[in-house]
């Protein structure tokens, strides 16, 4: 079973900076260097990023 991974430089979906991707798996976390966002890489092929959720946001009820 290999793991698939890609190198790229795609888009920030936050800052539409530039996020350069080195050896990523889907699924994987990124941290954009612009912003700092977490960005979820949902696909890759082709690669797509996401905005990570949050998980550092209170679900207290
Ligand atoms: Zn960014």
């Amino acid at each position: 079973m290999a793991l698939k991974t890609v190198t790229a430089t795609v888009e920030c979906p936050e800052c539409f900076g530039e996020v350069e991707l080195k050896d990523v798996m889907q699924n994987e976390i990124v941290q954009c260097a612009d912003c700092g966002a977490d960005l979820e890489v949902v696909s890759i092929d082709p690669v797509v990023l996401e905005l990570a959720p949050d998980e550092e946001e209170d679900w207290g009820e």
